[in-house]
This record gives structure tokens, C-alpha cells and sequence, in this order.
């Protein structure tokens, strides 16, 4: 392969610029020449203006000085259109008109559908998990996952700090809306007493009951850490209840749930609790060591399967070790959810 393109989809993730440079890099020393696709598939359908907008030749030196740099360069955005058929078909047309052979596709679940379409209409991807949800059941850590982790921790301890001085209990949201591992890890890193995620039915009564016991026991500054998705998992009634007060038909913005649980906490156990959502911060720390480093070997694999003839692949990290396999088992793999250390936070 003489020329390869590489795009960044769906969130960004921390890391997503350290596997671009890994790209860069790579590409340069096999003297493959690396084009930059725009905002996610938007960038293929070339709609733009100027196709500088679009599609452009990286430079090494510029994407070196963005490596360690959060969010992404080449930008992301979602792009609907990819998904009807006739826009794909324009997009593989601007491709090979661009003289790309394979594409290195960096994002989540979503932007993997997208590049297995792609593969199908003989366009070569490989896919690096971009997101920090940890929603890929193929690998041990998403790309962005860890800083993602720390970052939280950083601002739950920080919290804690703060809650321990006026012996206060604080409610942390955190990011995940169908994955509860950034707040099951973030739990368990910082001690928190409370934990509650998606994939977990659970109650207003259950978290109130536990928190009185942890005040009765002489802990007034317990830590309630919530996944942004767990209001889905909260048992129905209760959800019913509050839509009904609130006289709300439509999805509820997690800022309200979060400030009224903590209004309902503080009603049930007579004292003072704090919500905090962390939000974006999470989204756009520095990458950690750990996730540089999966993005440089990550983005090395990938430009070695391309030039090797070995698409429709992902990347990922098993038994500490980065691998690849096909994007289809990739996708079939069900995620296991970690119900021990969940238990764990929850009782001890
Ligand atoms: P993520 O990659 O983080 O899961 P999304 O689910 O928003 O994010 O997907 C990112 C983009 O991937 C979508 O905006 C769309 O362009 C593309 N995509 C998602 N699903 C498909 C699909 N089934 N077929 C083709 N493209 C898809």
C-alpha cells in the first residue's frame, strides 16, 4: 500500500492524537504517504468547501506536536448519512479518487459497523476502540478508558476531601450510559460507599437505606458514585413517580436526576448531600501513560496489518498483550459485567 487514510468517530476520546502519531509515524517509516479524513465519515462524503476540510495530508511534524494532546485533531462528529447505502457508495468513490487503499478507523462500536461497511465494499479497515466506556467486550481497556478512570478519581477524591471536612455525603455522576465500569472502578479506587451503574436494577429506598446505615455507623461522608446510564436501571416505579411530580414526558436531562436524588436522599436521611456531575472533564484530560501507550503500539498494528493485505480487523488488549481479531467476533463478543466488585463496594 502506497497511501492510507485515518479517521477519529463518534466521541473523542483521550488518545485518540497518540494513535494518530503512532499512525503517522509508521506510515512514514514504511514511506506510505497517511491522509487525515475529517470529522468522523463526513469527512469521506467530501461535502465540504474546501477538501482541506475534508480530506488532507498529514504532515508528521504537525500530528508529533498534537500526540500528547487531548481531544482529537482531525476532529469527530457523528455522520448519519454514512449509514444509508448511496452515501457510502459516494464516499468509497471519493476514496479511491483519493488513491487510499485502507483506512485505520479510530472510535467505538458505531464507527466499527461503519468500517465493516466499508471492508464490504473493498475498502481495508482497521479499527482502534476510541472510546472511554469500556463498552468493547473484545478488549480489556477501550482507548481513552484509563484517563478517563483517573480523571475521575483525581475529582471524586477531591470531593471526598471536601465531604470528610463537613461530614457530608456527596453523589459523583460520572460518565456511561449503558457501561457502569468507569463508575464501578472509580468506586472501588477512591473507596466510595455507594456505587450504581446500569447494568444494575437498583432503588432511591435501597441507596437511602445503605446510607443510613453507613451514618448510623459513624460515616457521614459516604460517597454515592453514579453512572450517568443507571438512571435506566432505576426501578421503574420510582422513575414513574418522579416523571409524574415533574409533570415530564420526555427524557430527563441527568442533571435533574442527579439533584434529585440528591434532594431525595437529603429528605430520607436528614442530611445535607451534595451532587456533583463531573461531565466532560473526563473526556478531555491528557492521555495517561497507559493509554499512550496502547495508542502507540495500536496504531503501529494497524499500519502493519493494512501493508500486510489484512483488514476488516480491531485492535485490542488482551492478557495484557495488544492483539487483533476480526471486527465481526469482535462485535458478537457480550460483555461481562464485574458483579463481585460491585457487590463488594455495595456491602463492605
Ligand atoms: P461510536 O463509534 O462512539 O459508537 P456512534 O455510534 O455515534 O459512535 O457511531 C459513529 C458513526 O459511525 C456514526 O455517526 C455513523 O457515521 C457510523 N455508523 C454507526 N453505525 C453504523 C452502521 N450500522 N453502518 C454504517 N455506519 C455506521
Amino acid at each position: 500500500m502506497r497511501r492510507i487514510g485515518v479517521l477519529t468517530s463518534g466521541g473523542d476520546s483521550p488518545g485518540m492524537n497518540a494513535a494518530v502519531a503512532a499512525v503517522a509515524k509508521t506510515a512514514r517509516y514504511y514511506g506510505m504517504s497517511l491522509i487525515g479524513i475529517k470529522r468522523g465519515y463526513n469527512g469521506t462524503l467530501c461535502r465540504s468547501n474546501s477538501i482541506a476540510d475534508d480530506m488532507v495530508e498529514l504532515d508528521l511534524d504537525t500530528i508529533l506536536d498534537i500526540a500528547d494532546q487531548p481531544g482529537t485533531f482531525l476532529r469527530t462528529a457523528r455522520c448519519l448519512d454514512f449509514l444509508k447505502p448511496e452515501m457510502r457508495a459516494h464516499a468509497v468513490n471519493n476514496i479511491h479518487e483519493m488513491g487510499i487503499e485502507g483506512i485505520v478507523v479510530i472510535g467505538g462500536d458505531g464507527s466499527y459497523h461503519g468500517a465493516m461497511e466499508l471492508c464490504e465494499l473493498g475498502v481495508p479497515c482497521v479499527g482502534i476502540p476510541g472510546t472511554i466506556d469500556n463498552d468493547l467486550a473484545y478488549t480489556e481497556m477501550t482507548l481513552g478508558y484509563d484517563t478517563a478512570l483517573n480523571s475521575c478519581a483525581d475529582d471524586i477524591r477531591a470531593i471526598r476531601a471536601t465531604s470528610r471536612s463537613h461530614d457530608r455525603p456527596g453523589i459523583v455522576e460520572v460518565m456511561g450510559r449503558h457501561c457502569g465500569d468507569i463508575a464501578l472502578k472509580a468506586a472501588a479506587a477512591t473507596g466510595a460507599e455507594i456505587c450504581v451503574v446500569p447494568e444494575v436494577p437498583w432503588s432511591i429506598q435501597e441507596v437511602s437505606d445503605r446510607l443510613c446505615r453507613l451514618y448510623d455507623a459513624g460515616n457521614h461522608r459516604a460517597t454515592i458514585v453514579v453512572a450517568e446510564g443507571a438512571w435506566d436501571s432505576m426501578q421503574h416505579f420510582e422513575w414513574q413517580k418522579y416523571l409524574i411530580e415533574h409533570n415530564e414526558r420526555a427524557h430527563v436531562d441527568s442533571t435533574i436526576s442527579t439533584n434529585y436524588l440528591a434532594k431525595v436522599l437529603r429528605l430520607k436521611t436528614k442530611t445535607e448531600v451534595r451532587p456533583t456531575v463531573l461531565g466532560y472533564t473526563q473526556r478531555g484530560r491528557q492521555p495517561s501513560a497507559y493509554d499512550s501507550w496502547f495508542a502507540f503500539e495500536a496504531g503501529n498494528l494497524a499500519v502493519n496489518l493494512l501493508r500486510n493485505g489484512i483488514g476488516n480487523q480491531v485492535i485490542g488488549i488482551k492478557d495484557g498483550r495488544v492483539y487483533y481479531m476480526p471486527i465481526v467476533m469482535a462485535l458478537r463478543q457480550k460483555r461481562e459485567f464485574n458483579l463481585g466488585l460491585y457487590n463488594m463496594i455495595n456491602s463492605l
